[in-house]
C-alpha cells in the first residue's frame, strides 16, 4: 500500500477517493477446471438432490498471459514517463533482476515495445480511459489466443506485444502465472464458504442484482496503483496477486468490493440526491459527497467480512484508509446511519440522506 496509496478508484478501482475504483492459456484453465471437478464432483453427488438446479457460479478467476503482459509492459513504460506517480506499481526485485538478464536481441525487441506503450498507452488511465478498458476486456477474452490474431485492437499495439511476448513468456510468465494461481487458489475457498450469502447481502443492501454470472475475475502481478480496479458493463476486475494488501482473508473483500462496483449506482445516485436536499437548506458553501458513494461501498464490503470471520480487519481499517481519505466523522457516521440499512432497519434513501446530513453538519464542513 505504500507502493500504491490506497485506494481511491472511482468507477471502479478501487480504492478510494475517487471513484470506481482487477488469464492464463487455455492449458490452465483446463487444469483449474479439472481440478474443481475433482473436489466438486463427490461433493455434489453425495448431497446435491438429483433434480437440483446447477449453481451458478459467482466468480470465474484467469490468469491470462496476455493481460498480465500488458499489465507488465505499462507498468515498465509508466516508469520511463515524467508524469509518473510515486503511487504508480513498481516491478520486485526479482522482475527487475530478470530485466538485467535479457541478451541483446531479447533487450532490443523488448524496449521496443516498451517504447510503444510509453508513446501510446502508458500516460492514460487504466481505469477511467475508455480505449484502455476496450483494450483489457480484448486481451483478457483473448486469454487462449497464441498471436492475437482476432483480437480487436490496433495493429501496433497487436506488434508490440507479439513481438515481447515469447521474451515474457521466456523470463517471467511461470512465475507471474504461478504467482496469479496461488492467489486464486487462497480465495476460491473462501469464496466457496462465504460467497454466496455476501453476494445475497450485497444485492439486499445495494437493492440492486449480481452483475452477471460468473463475474470474470483476471489475477494479474501488477494492477493499476490501487492494487486492483473494475470496469463495469460487463462488472469485471483486475486484481494484483502481488500487492501485500490484497492477501489472505483480505482476498475474500477485494473481490467483492471489486464487484460491488458494478451494483453501486443506486447508492451513488441516492447520495446525490441527498446532497441536493441537504444544500437546498444550507447558508454555508455547498456540502458536496464526493466520493463517499466509495466510503459506503468500502464500510459495507468490510464489514460483510467482519461479520463472517472471525477477528476481520476490513480493508480501509486496516490499511489506513479512513484516515486518509475519510477522517472521522465518517466511520462513526457510516456506523451510525448507514449500518441500519445494512441490517434491514432503514430504507436505502433514507439511510443515505441521514448520512450526508450529519456529515454536512458536521465541524468544518
Ligand atoms: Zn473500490
Amino acid at each position: 500500500m505504500q507502493r500504491r496509496p490506497l485506494f481511491p478508484s472511482l468507477a471502479g478501482s478501487d480504492k478510494p477517493f475517487s471513484e470506481t475504483d482487477v488469464m492464463l492459456s487455455a492449458r490452465l484453465k483446463r487444469i483449474s477446471c479439472v481440478v474443481l471437478l475433482v473436489v466438486l464432483l463427490p461433493i455434489a453427488a453425495a448431497s446435491a438432490p438429483p433434480s437440483a438446479a446447477p449453481k451458478k457460479a459467482l466468480l470465474e478467476f484467469h490468469s491470462g498471459f496476455w493481460i498480465n503482459l500488458h499489465h507488465f509492459l505499462y507498468v515498465e513504460a509508466r516508469s520511463t514517463l515524467a508524469q509518473k506517480s510515486a503511487r504508480d506499481p513498481v516491478f520486485s526485485s526479482a522482475d527487475e533482476g530478470e530485466l538485467r538478464r535479457l541478451n541483446p536481441t531479447e533487450l532490443s525487441a523488448w524496449d521496443k515495445s516498451v517504447a510503444y506503450y510509453a508513446s501510446s498507452l502508458a500516460g492514460r488511465d487504466l481505469l477511467f480511459d475508455d480505449g484502455l478498458i476496450a483494450v483489457k476486456n480484448a486481451l483478457e477474452d483473448a486469454e487462449s489466443s497464441t498471436d492475437l490474431a482476432q483480437a480487436p485492437i490496433s495493429p501496433e499495439l497487436k506488434e508490440a506485444l507479439r513481438r515481447a511476448a515469447p521474451i515474457y513468456r521466456a523470463h517471467w510468465w511461470a512465475r507471474h502465472d504461478a504467482q496469479n494461481r496461488a492467489w486464486i487458489a487462497q480465495v476460491e475457498p473462501l469464496v466457496s464458504q462465504y460467497g454466496d450469502g455476501i453476494a445475497q447481502d450485497l444485492a439486499r443492501i445495494y437493492e440492486e442484482p449480481w452483475p452477471q454470472y460468473p463475474v470474470r475475475v483476471d489475477s494479474v502481478v501488477y494492477a493499476n496503483w490501487a492494487g486492483a480496479y473494475t470496469t463495469t458493463e460487463p462488472t469485471r476486475p483486475t486484481i494484483s496477486s502481488s500487492d501485500p494488501a490484497n492477501q489472505g482473508t483480505a482476498a475474500l473483500e477485494i473481490v467483492f468490493h471489486e464487484t460491488s462496483h458494478g451494483m453501486i449506482d443506486k447508492v451513488s445516485r441516492a447520495l446525490r440526491t441527498a446532497e441536493a436536499g441537504v444544500n437546498t437548506k444550507r447558508t454555508a458553501a455547498p456540502f458536496r459527497a464526493g466520493a463517499l458513494w466509495h466510503a459506503v461501498l468500502f464500510y459495507t464490503a468490510g464489514e460483510l467480512v467482519a461479520e463472517r470471520i472471525s477477528g476481520y480487519v476490513p480493508y480501509a481499517e486496516k490499511n489506513g484508509l479512513w484516515a486518509r481519505a475519510w477522517p472521522e466523522p465518517a466511520r462513526t457516521l457510516l456506523q451510525q446511519d448507514w449500518k441500519p440499512h445494512m441490517a434491514g432497519s432503514a430504507s436505502l434513501q433514507v439511510a443515505v440522506s441521514q448520512l450526508a446530513a450529519d456529515l454536512a453538519a458536521a465541524p468544518g464542513r
